[in-house]
């Protein structure tokens, strides 16, 4: 086991097995010789690859029939362009739920190309908490509704995914994604860049049901276009081939572990140690609503900006790193995502109540 445990909320930590193997098998996939960064996409053995990886996700998510899993590139970040690009075309509204920075790049985006209805906010809340949502307060004639089902810089996830009855949900899955099981037929779009749950950055999963896909205008380039990408299995041009064999390699072990209940159990366990010590301490807040708490990502503060640095710093010392918050927050999180151990969570709990003691 590797001394440092890594909360850094992304690129994050991943399966130490994972590591192992992709080390074992870096110089000689399968004997083919070769490493799988060196081989063509067209062969045969990374045909192989990015079958079982989109088979092995299908399963996991238990991924419908009407739905395409795409190998996307450009990150999270280009999602926000290429939904409006592709299915803001009937009214060209949407409707948006503003719970942090990430939907407020999107919204930046989508405004690009229509017109965008902010039904909700957290902003003047500093984003601490998920607006709650009823069904009257939906656009009728929005092309979609986009929400981000867990907010990476905030710690804040939905608890309850609003019910958009005949309008596509788009969700911003990139740090919550396998963290849980969850209900793909609820959404038109889910969305999710690797490097948190899923692998290393490069690659972005789409999943989306087939009627969103093919309604794109002529005008849109081929790349931001999902049909280019649903005609030719993710391989209209190079995928980022190692990404997708790394992320194979998390489906994997997330099968092995027992699937997504397995993760949702552990990823409870996890949070709950850390939640409870919090509300506990007298140290240390959380600046979340509690029904409200993410169980990937939790930000923590002392109320003390030195008291703060100095935790972080002292945290660092001892292996548990980085804890900083995000720098328009400030403050710890700790991003406690599927690949970390529950024993990294029981060493910051530990370190926690001996900062707190050091420190009355
Ligand atoms: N959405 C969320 C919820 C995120 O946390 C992030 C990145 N941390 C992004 C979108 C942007 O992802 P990318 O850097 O892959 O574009």
């Amino acid at each position: 086991m590797r001394d440092v445990f890594n909360f850094g909320a992304g690129p994050a930590i991943l399966p130490e097995s994972v590591l192992q193997k992709a080390a074992d098998e870096m110089l000689n996939y399968k004997d083919s010789g070769m490493s799988v960064m060196e081989m063509s996409h067209r062969g045969k053995e990374f045909k192989g690859i990015i079958e079982k990886a989109e088979a092995d996700l299908r399963e996991i998510m238990d991924i419908p029939d009407n739905y395409k899993v795409l190998f996307v590139q450009g990150g999270a970040s280009l999602q926000f362009s290429m939904i409006p690009l592709n299915i803001m075309n009937k009214n060209k509204r949407c409707d948006f739920i503003n719970t942090g920075q990430w939907t407020k790049k999107a919204i930046s985006e989508a405004k690009k190309f229509g017109t965008v209805n902010i039904i909700a906010t957290s902003e003047n809340d500093n984003f601490t908490q998920i607006p709650d949502i009823t069904s009257d307060m939906l656009s009728k004639d929005a092309d979609y509704v986009h929400i981000a089902t867990n907010n990476t810089i905030y710690g804040t996830a939905y608890n309850n995914i609003p019910d958009t009855g005949d309008v596509p949900l788009v969700a911003d899955m990139s740090s919550n994604i396998l963290s849980a099981p969850i209900d793909v037929s609820k959404f038109g779009i889910i969305f999710a860049g690797a490097q948190k749950n899923i692998g290393p950055a490069g690659v972005t999963i789409v999943i989306i049901r087939e009627d969103l896909i093919g309604n794109a205008g002529d005008k849109v380039p081929a790349l931001l276009d999902y049909k280019t990408y649903a005609d030719a299995g993710s391989m209209y041009n190079t995928p980022p081939c190692y990404s997708i064999y790394i992320a194979g390699l998390v489906f994997e072990w997330i099968k092995e572990k027992g699937g997504l209940v397995a993760m949702e159990k552990l990823n409870k366990e996890k949070a709950d140690i850390l939640y409870d010590y919090i509300d506990s301490s007298k140290l240390f807040n959380s600046p979340v609503r509690k029904e409200d708490r993410s169980l990937m990502n939790v930000p923590f503060v002392t109320g003390n900006d030195e008291l703060d640095g100095k935790f972080i710093k002292q945290a660092s010392e001892k292996g548990l790193k980085p804890l900083k918050g995000h720098r328009t927050v400030g403050g710890m999180r700790a991003s406690i995502y599927n690949a970390m151990p529950i024993e990294g969570v029981k060493r910051l709990v530990e370190f926690m109540k001996e900062f707190e003691k050091d420190n009355k």
